[in-house]
């Protein structure tokens, strides 16, 4: 391990305070990162020293409470190069995210319109949008994938036709780590004037985004996916499309005037932020960008893309395992799934769990992509970050064969 490596690991907690004192070799990145040292202090210091409810007060607390929550918003702006920070809304998530923009988009269809999804979605990006499609007598309509789990982007056209109003795709599968081309399916959106929304929770972690340059018209993900905390995640929408939603979610601070029949919304962001929001979460979330911002990003991303490498010649070299998903690092994230012949991937979970060696099995919250593929058990997903090493990779490569002779 390199001398900066040690040191990037160092900055988070949870691998000095692993219980029973072994080592974690951590890979469940994909459902949570870890998160650093800074963030936590971040946000212990808001706690202790600026802890107010937002927009409402006028105290110097309240004061201290709404700069500190204001300048988190603009730096997730600048983050994503959004036009201005008022694009920021502040969500509990990335699932919260995408339920706002189903439910508001619902409301401005009509029977008959089609929605696009992609056979590659999380449920968090496809139950919305199939509750949605139901209610308003719409029609749901998937991009199909590629046999080694890309979506295939010769379809686009005879999917994403002349009904089509709305297009939400993942920016990258949490099951096959495949990354979408998002400007081609962004202007396969727009030719027929349907705007589209993409769902970051998984790419954000791994590479920076544009949303200009991406030129989608919403993006969303989750803080405690890329060292921040849990409870909060970001839509980011263009401003002339967000203005044109009605709120879904209604409530105290987002109100302009109030009467016994009717009701005024605030301007951008604030209506789409009914109730208190999660403001020490937002110090923490800015925080965990200004740790990324401060880190050599590059460099350990490549470091990330190696140990992938690794990770799939590995795999690839276990009699028995079947990687789904891509099996080059072209277009794809460190975001590796695999099933094991006659094995079910709980079974492996399990045992390298005791190893010390946390990896995720199961549906991955992605049932109609494992039936698709014919997965009915579901698969054992490896996932990446900045801070994994050599040792993670070779414990859970050891571990695997380990398991894969107990299991048969
Ligand atoms: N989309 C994708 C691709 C995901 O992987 C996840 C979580 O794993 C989500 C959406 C939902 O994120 P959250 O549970 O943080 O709302």
């Amino acid at each position: 391990m390199s001398l900066e490596l040690a040191a990037l690991r160092r900055q988070f907690p949870i691998f000095a305070n692993h219980p029973g004192g072994k080592p974690l070799h951590y890979l469940d990145n994909a459902a949570m990162a870890q998160v650093p040292r800074a963030v936590i202090d971040a946000m212990a210091a808001h706690d202790s020293t600026s802890r107010a409810n937002v927009h409402r007060g006028l105290h110097p607390l309240a004061e201290r409470a709404d700069g500190a929550y204001d300048a988190a918003r603009a730096k997730v702006a600048r983050f994503l190069n959004a036009a201005d920070p008022s694009e920021i809304v502040f969500t509990a998530g990335c699932t919260a995210s995408i339920n706002l923009v189903a439910q508001a988009t619902g409301a401005t269809l009509s029977p008959g319109d089609e929605v696009v999804v992609s056979r590659l979605e999380h449920h968090s990006n496809l139950i919305p949008w199939l509750m949605m499609a139901k209610a308003r007598g719409c029609h749901l309509r998937y991009l199909p994938v590629t046999d080694d789990g890309r979506l295939d982007e010769s379809r686009f056209g005879d999917v994403i036709g002349p009904r089509c109003r709305f297009v939400a795709v993942t920016h990258a599968s949490n099951v096959t780590g495949a990354v979408s081309p998002v400007r081609k399916l962004a202007e396969a959106a727009h030719a027929v004037g349907a705007a589209i929304l993409v769902d970051g929770a998984q790419a954000i972690a791994h590479g920076s985004v544009d949303v200009q340059k991406l030129g989608v018209d919403f993006y969303c993900f989750s803080g405690h996916k890329m060292f921040g905390p849990t409870g909060i995640g970001v839509l980011w929408g263009r401003r002339n499309l967000l203005a044109l939603l009605t709120p879904p979610v209604t409530g105290g601070g987002m109100v302009g005037q109030v009467t016994d029949d009717d009701v005024t919304f605030l301007d951008l962001p604030y209506r789409f932020e009914a109730g208190t929001p999660p403001v020490t979460q937002a110090v923490g979330l800015a925080a965990a960008l200004t740790w990324l911002g401060d880190i050599d990003r590059p460099a350990f991303s490549a470091e990330e893309r190696r140990l992938t490498d690794r990770l799939l010649d590995g795999l690839s070299a276990t009699a028995g395992v079947a990687i789904v998903g891509p099996k080059d690092l072209e277009r794809r994230l460190p975001v590796v799934s695999f099933a094991v012949r006659r094995l079910h991937p709980h079974d492996i979970c399990q045992i390298l769990g005791e190893r010390g060696v946390a990896v995720r099995g199961g549906m991955l919250c992605a049932q109609p992509l494992m039936t698709s593929l014919g997965l009915a058990a579901g698969v054992v997903r490896t996932s990446l970050a900045l801070y994994n090493d050599d040792g993670d990779v070779d414990a859970f490569l050891i571990g695997l064969t380990e398991a894969i002779k107990v299991l048969t």
